[in-house]
């Protein structure tokens, strides 16, 4: 599965880091978001699910 950020719509706020740490983590310069890895596996597919549930900028889109 692919997991984005929109770099315009987050804020920073750091849920999705927190839900799913091993999905997302901040940008130290910025704060905001990113995705760890290009592909998300299925192993992962729940916390990156939750993680994006937890924004509540509604930045991060799953397919
Ligand atoms: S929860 Fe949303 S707004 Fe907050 S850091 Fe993550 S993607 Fe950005």
């Amino acid at each position: 599965m692919r997991v984005r950020v929109d770099a315009e719509q987050c804020q920073g706020h750091g849920l999705c880091q927190m839900t799913a740490p091993q999905v997302f983590a901040l940008r130290e310069e910025d704060g905001h978001a990113y995705v760890l890895t290009d592909e998300v596996g299925s192993e992962l597919s729940g916390p990156a699910r939750d993680g994006a549930d937890s924004c509540p900028e509604r930045a991060i889109t799953v397919e």
